[in-house]
């Protein structure tokens, strides 16, 4: 009886934060516009409110006492970036289209991009994940799949990432999670990515992180030598599982060192640790040679993002959101030259810092001069293509064309390959001509 009682608790708590956080960004919204005091007050708005946001998730992550054990292990272990929660459900949002619309569309499908930031095992389909199923010889039904595909919560979201992750038993598995990604990338014409990938839960699952290297870099030349795209690997070393596996993921990526292998991420849950931490794994790691990047500002204030900047001096900030709420740290990412890896629909899912697309800081970004590439998080799990991402910018933020294609070039600059400017002499005519042929 006392347990119930405490949850309502908690629950009403956690809605009263909800409310104030409401109140808040009304109030701020009110400020007037062009007075030399409301930039300064909007940052304090932004402290306030992300300091009850951050209450409210310490909140929600309390231990509650008749929450089963086994339910707790999954969500203390998930492996994940996208971390908290998840306010929408997966379906896709029809827009009205009109006809010039769906020439834009079909310019944003045909350009041809790059993508730097997207979750191998975020790329598994529902008919991927059947084939991996049926490959392990492990039962299944399709009620059961499509039932894992449409999660509407944290719990459920955390379900079906874990079932992608434990369904991949033997390095084999990664052909088909392989040729998945390559469909999408191919479909939307992405042609180089670079791609993370977590493997900590897979070591605990018994897999070999050489023979997954080995695997995944065979797969990537491969590829290469049959047109492309150009797949290039990003191994997230990890914050939910804390530094000393984050070392150990380093020594194992340094270990087998693979051409397609090129540096380290650092994902996972954000507020389980400040970003220094892991301040001698980045170091190591760009003493070796490896590029390095990291999530920051997604689930937390404008602090960890400089920390990213900082103290570990990664050259790519994952997702960046909550930059907004402190202009001077605009200004030293914009003088560092550092790109923000923008992922707008999977900030809306998180809901964390933005809560609408048109209400994204990206155009601030943009506008600020700062370096933003567009990006996807996780395709196939929140059911979004990078043309799609492209085409929010142009639907929801009021990008022109023109633009579109400044951050199509920002994106193949930003980039860890060794001749952006090559990429973007051969991008540019092409992207002239399909202008021209869709009249945008
Ligand atoms: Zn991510």
């Amino acid at each position: 009886m006392s347990n119930v009682f405490r949850l309502e608790q908690l629950i009403q708590r956690i809605r009263s934060l909800d409310k104030d956080v409401e109140d808040l960004r009304r109030i701020r919204a009110r400020l007037p516009a062009n007075r030399s005091f409301t930039p300064g007050l909007q940052v304090a708005f932004d402290r306030h409110i992300n300091d009850i946001l951050n209450q409210k998730i310490s909140l929600e992550e309390l231990e509650v006492e008749s929450l089963p054990e086994d339910l707790l292990n999954e969500i203390a272990s998930v492996d994940v970036a996208t971390a908290s929660r998840i306010s929408v459900d997966r379906e896709k949002k029809e827009y009205d289209l009109s006809a010039e619309d769906k020439r834009v569309l079909e310019f944003l499908r045909a350009m041809p991009k790059t993508e730097v930031h997207l979750h191998m095992e975020a790329c598994i389909s529902k008919e991927t994940l059947a084939g991996m199923l049926a490959r392990n010889r492990i039962e299944y039904d399709d009620e059961q799949l499509n039932k894992l595909y449409k999660f509407s919560n944290l719990q459920e979201f955390i379900k079906l990432f874990l079932f992608i992750i434990d369904s991949i038993k033997t390095p084999d598995d990664f052909e088909l999670v392989f040729q998945n990604l390559r469909d999408y990338m191919n479909a939307n014409n992405v042609r180089y990515g670079e791609v993370f990938l977590a493997p900590s839960r897979m070591i605990q699952n018994g897999l070999d992180f050489s023979e997954i290297a080995e695997t995944l870099d065979r797969l990537s030349r491969e590829c290469r030598l049959a047109g492309g795209p150009d797949i290039r690997y990003l191994i997230d070393v990890s914050r939910t599982f804390g530094p000393e596996n984050a070392s150990k993921n380093l020594q194992r990526v340094l270990s087998n060192a693979k051409s397609s292998i090129i540096g380290i991420g650092l994902g996972g849950a954000e507020l389980m640790g400040p970003a220094r931490d892991y301040k001698d794994v980045f170091a190591q790691a760009q003493a070796e040679g490896l590029r390095t990047v990291a999530h920051a500002g997604e689930d937390d204030g404008p602090w960890s993002i400089r920390d990213t900047v900082e103290v570990l001096k990664a050259e790519r900030i994952g997702h960046g959101t909550s930059a907004i709420q402190d202009p001077s740290l605009m200004e030293l990412i914009k003088k560092k030259k550092i790109p923000i890896e923008i992922c707008l629909t999977s900030n809306i899912f998180t809901g964390k810092y933005v809560r609408r697309e048109k209400d994204h800081p990206v155009r601030r970004y943009y506008d600020d001069g700062l370096i933003c590439t567009v990006n996807t998080d996780d395709p196939e799990i929140f059911n979004v293509t990078l043309t799609d991402e492209y085409f929010k910018l142009y639907k929801s933020l009021d990008f022109t064309i023109s633009e579109i294609v400044d951050l199509c070039r920002q994106g193949v600059y930003a980039t860890f390959q060794k001749n952006p400017a090559g990429m973007w002499n051969d991008f540019k005519p092409q992207i002239e001509t399909l202008r021209k042929k869709y009249a945008v």
